[in-house]
């Protein structure tokens, strides 16, 4: 791969380079196993002395030609690719904090992230404190303790739409020598490359934009490579590891060292790979994600104006409106667009919600985000269901909120529907 390709270039052909003779796009490798001649062989793969393939849990070729397709166009130095958005969270933290120490995060969360966080992660012996990412950075680093392992955020806070302040966070992760892991799912790294703001490590539900086409549930890691796990608090990644007759990451892979650990011990022992087809139609994704968020974005700034001068509307959030709070960082760091997700408040409250909800009729209502079609959802009686009223609160829920997914349909159609869906929830 030409480090020079701009990242539409990657998005087509990166990854998988096919050598003479080779299929031109990356196969599905439908196969748990791979064949060898030699024990001899075997043995080498085993002790990660060798590259190669040998059971699909821990590495295929067509996740393989996945991975290092999203590895470049982040800009990291490799990826892991997992059966969800949610184990790719899950392996991220746990591949450097375990039970008895403690994590920070920004409050403002996808759903699944704040119960994880919130729930799931206390019940294994992980503490969580959740800040208030618009807190000045002398109070964001209170909340840290000697055992603090990383400190977690959105992109764009989720359901909030809050762009990250990356330069206050990347300062308070390099002071406190904890990793900042960011979810870029609604970003992508077509709108945003964290790495190049500061962030050690990125995750991704690829469920969403990745695939682009709400075929498949997946989620991927990327390591920028960058964080020095030899500062002396990560021992997991600078001493032997048992679990792999005495393997010392950090000398043996360089700045490898945290992805391959979630590989050959993580991966090996939890189990969440993606299948290989779906790892196919990831990379099919990515193939056209510049060009489809190119047209999320200037989709939903549309409807986001038009929304702003609705009568029947109360209140628009989307950063790429200057009405935003977070306007100027989107500027900064969003500057191609702001993605596809925008949230507003109706005039009449949740009962004109579901009814709007109920009237459209090219947006539908589904759960899910970063699809080509266009989506509606009211997250307090559905993604926010599970959490009490002070956690919805706190993560930026409000009961008349409306949150949009504007697909790649025509933009005057879009507008139509939810005009017409409006007038439709006063009745
Ligand atoms: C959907 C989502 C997740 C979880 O991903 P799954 O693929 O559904 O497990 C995590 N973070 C964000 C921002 C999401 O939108």
């Amino acid at each position: 791969m030409n480090p020079n390709w701009k990242i539409d270039t990657v998005a087509v052909q990166g990854g998988w380079e096919p050598k003479a003779g080779e299929p031109r796009i990356l196969p599905i490798i439908q196969s748990t196993t791979f064949k060898y001649d030699s024990a001899e062989h075997v043995t080498k793969l085993f002790d990660l002395e060798a590259a190669g393939f040998f059971y699909t849990r821990l590495a295929n070729p067509t996740t393989d030609g996945f991975e290092r397709k999203i590895a470049q166009m982040e800009g990291g130095v490799g990826a892991m690719a997992t059966s969800s958005g949610q184990a790719a969270t899950t392996l991220a933290i746990m591949n450097i904090c375990q039970a008895g120490q403690h994590i920070v995060t920004a409050s403002t969360l996808y759903g699944g992230t704040y119960n994880l966080f919130a729930v799931t992660l206390p019940k294994m012996g992980i503490e969580v404190t959740f800040v208030d990412p618009e807190l000045p950075a002398e109070e964001i680093k209170k909340a840290f303790r000697p055992n603090t392992r990383c400190l977690f955020a959105e992109t764009i806070g989720n359901p909030g739409l809050n762009v990250l302040d990356f330069e206050k966070f990347a300062a308070i992760a390099n002071e406190m020598q904890a990793p900042l892991i960011i979810d870029n799912t609604f970003g992508t790294p077509y709108l945003c490359r964290p790495f190049e703001h500061g962030a050690h490590i990125v995750i991704h539900s690829a469920t969403k934009y990745i695939d682009g086409h709400a075929t498949s549930v997946g989620g991927v890691i990327v390591d920028g490579g960058t964080f020095d796990w030899t500062c002396g608090r990560f021992p997991e990644l600078t001493e032997p590891d048992i679990s792999y007759h005495g393997l010392e990451y950090v000398k043996t892979f360089g700045p490898l060292a945290y992805i391959v650990k979630a590989r050959v011990q993580l991966m090996r022992d939890l189990g969440t790979p993606p299948g290989p087809l779906n790892s196919f139609l990831f990379n099919l994704g990515l193939e056209t994600l510049h060009l489809r968020m190119q047209r999320h974005s200037d989709n939903a700034l549309a409807v986001a104006k038009f929304l702003e001068t609705h009568p029947l509307v109360s209140w628009v959030c989307y950063p790429g409106l200057e009405s935003h709070p977070t306007h100027d960082r989107a500027k900064r760091y969003l500057p191609k667009g702001c993605s596809g997700v925008l949230t507003f408040g109706i005039k009449g409250g949740a009962e004109a919600g579901r009814k709007f909800m109920e009237s459209t009729k090219l947006v539908a209502l589904v759960v899910h985000v970063g699809d080509a079609r266009s989506c509606v959802l009211h997250p307090a009686s559905t993604t926010h269901r599970q959490l009490s009223e002070e956690q919805q609160e706190s993560s930026g829920v409000k009961p008349d909120l409306i949150r949009l997914s504007i697909g790649i349909e025509d933009a005057g159609d879009l507008i139509e529907d939810i005009d017409q869906a409006l007038k439709a929830s006063q009745q």
